[in-house]
């Protein structure tokens, strides 16, 4: 498989140091508020990568972090007179509960920064002891950015540029305005811990190189975050753990693209901040990761809920899909005959075409077509006559309901009970465009009922009040089903 690397800007093949074994650290969120849909971006791009790794037969080691010590979770928590700990507490708990509708896994470590200050005080120590880093008067420790040589690797930025926009603030006793804060010196009211430098705190970057250096095997296969953290704060972690520790910090970088609301960048002031529970407020969760994944990774990805919508369709072609196998294996398949050999051959490709896609950068998008491609193939099968209560035809349905699974294993969708989530789905788009479920029941009641009386006249009638609700009927086998025709 290939992975593109930001280290590299190309794609290159990947290959655990350790074969079968992947060690991966993702940047996890500072927990001071609810999560947004960036961050819903990030948790399941990564938890997808985890999976995929694990379908080829790695032990993969993945560990995600909580930033519970920073400026925004003291800020808050003074705001709101509480303690910093029960403001990271909380928005922990939240990420965990919208993570866990997402079908998010928890990572196998999720450790948070105040359960390892003893292990940044030492790589600061450590730091110092180089000449990488110093401590001032107040307390503070600095990192001695032109103490690296290859500070600006992974951005791709020269420190020289860097210097013109770099200004020292008022009160910061820095040697160079390129330095960053590995330990800050506590402020009243903040949270602090006793090290050699006084009462302080932990700058943000230093906790990743920390936490990574003692739970995984440096250097990390896989290091993760979004396409902001490239800088500084990535490339602040390498000058850290390499500057410290000597030798590679992380083999492959991996960022995921940004989310635009409306062709819009996302931002508090914009006002146009979605969070996650504003979206699952009227969209299922599966909709959601599913829309999530229908771009490539490192694609930027745009977010309107009529976007959504068509990703939503596409998540309801193939669950109505998945219905129609389930319910044509539930018939007799008392006939001899095997499955013809070009839609086999078919199946076999797409199947193929599915892996080769999360083979190359993890492409769910293109996996997703093939999915699609099946779903075609699948309804082709279904409605051809002359293969109905065919054994060949069950042996495939049940091929089918197999790699229906892997699908799941690796993207985390389409394991639900088809007929649930296509209910689940209904309701909810009657809920958000004002139609009355009830009332659409009734009026089938009375066309089921005209058209017993043969006045097809009135029955059409309904048909045109339903299609003005933008209710959908169609006559089948098993009677009268509806859908909603939504345009977004
Ligand atoms: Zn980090």
């Amino acid at each position: 498989m290939h992975i593109y690397n930001t280290m590299t800007k190309k794609k290159e093949k990947f290959v655990p140091q350790v074969a079968g074994r992947v060690g991966m650290y993702a940047c996890g969120i500072t927990a001071y508020d609810l999560c947004h849909i960036g961050h819903a971006r990030s948790a399941v791009v990564f938890d997808v990568i985890a999976r995929y790794l694990e379908f080829k037969g790695n032990q993969v080691t993945f560990v995600r972090n909580f930033t519970d010590v920073d400026d925004k979770i003291i800020n808050r928590a003074n705001q709101e007179n509480v303690s910093s700990k029960e403001i990271s507490e909380r928005y922990i708990a939240a990420f965990h509960e919208d993570m866990d509708k997402l079908n998010v896994r928890r990572a196998d470590m999720e450790p948070k920064a105040t359960d390892y200050i003893g292990e940044m005080i030492e790589l600061c120590e450590k730091l110092i002891s180089k000449g990488h880093a110093y401590a001032t008067p107040s307390g503070d420790v600095y990192f001695r950015v032109r103490s690296f040589k290859e500070y600006g690797k992974l951005s791709g930025r020269d420190v020289n540029d860097m210097r013109s926009g770099a200004r020292i603030q008022p009160g910061e006793e820095k040697e160079d305005p390129l330095d960053f804060a590995l330990w800050k010196a506590a402020k009243p009211n903040e949270p602090y811990w006793e090290c050699p430098w006084g009462k302080g705190r932990p700058g943000w970057h230093i906790e990743c190189s920390a936490m990574s250096e003692k739970n995984l095997k440096l250097p990390l296969d896989i290091h993760g975050g979004g396409q902001d953290l490239i800088f500084p704060h990535h490339e602040n972690e390498i000058a850290q753990s390499e500057a410290a520790l000597g030798g590679e910090f992380a083999r492959f970088w991996v960022h995921n693209g940004f989310v635009q609301i409306d062709s819009e960048k996302m931002s508090k002031s914009l006002g146009n901040f979605k969070t996650i529970r504003d979206i699952l407020e009227a969209r299922h969760p599966e909709a959601l990761r599913f829309f999530l994944l229908s771009k490539h990774y490192r694609s930027p990805l745009d977010f309107s809920f009529a976007t959504m919508d068509d990703a939503e369709k596409g998540l309801v072609r193939v669950y109505e899909c998945l219905a129609e196998v389930r319910s044509a294996l539930q018939k007799d398949f008392n006939k001899k005959m095997a499955m013809p050999e070009e839609i086999l051959k078919e199946f076999q490709e797409l199947k193929q075409a599915f892996l080769d896609a999360m083979d190359d950068d993890f492409n769910t998008a293109a996996a997703l077509g093939h999915v699609f491609g099946i779903v075609r193939l699948v309804n082709r099968v279904l409605e051809d006559k002359t293969l109905r209560g065919k054994d060949g035809t069950k042996a495939f349905l049940e091929q089918v309901s197999a790699e229906v699974n892997i699908w799941s294993q690796i993207l985390g969708v389409f394991a639900l009970e088809p007929a649930d989530i296509l209910l689940e789905l209904r309701n909810l788009n009657a809920k958000r465009m004002n139609i009355d479920v009830q009332n659409v029941e009734d009026l089938l009641a009375q066309r089921l009922e005209a058209k017993k009386n043969k006045d097809f006249a009135k029955a059409d009638s309904i048909r045109d009040t339903l299609t003005a609700m933008h209710v959908e009927v169609r006559d089948t086998q098993n009677g009268q089903v509806w859908a909603i025709n939504y345009t977004g």
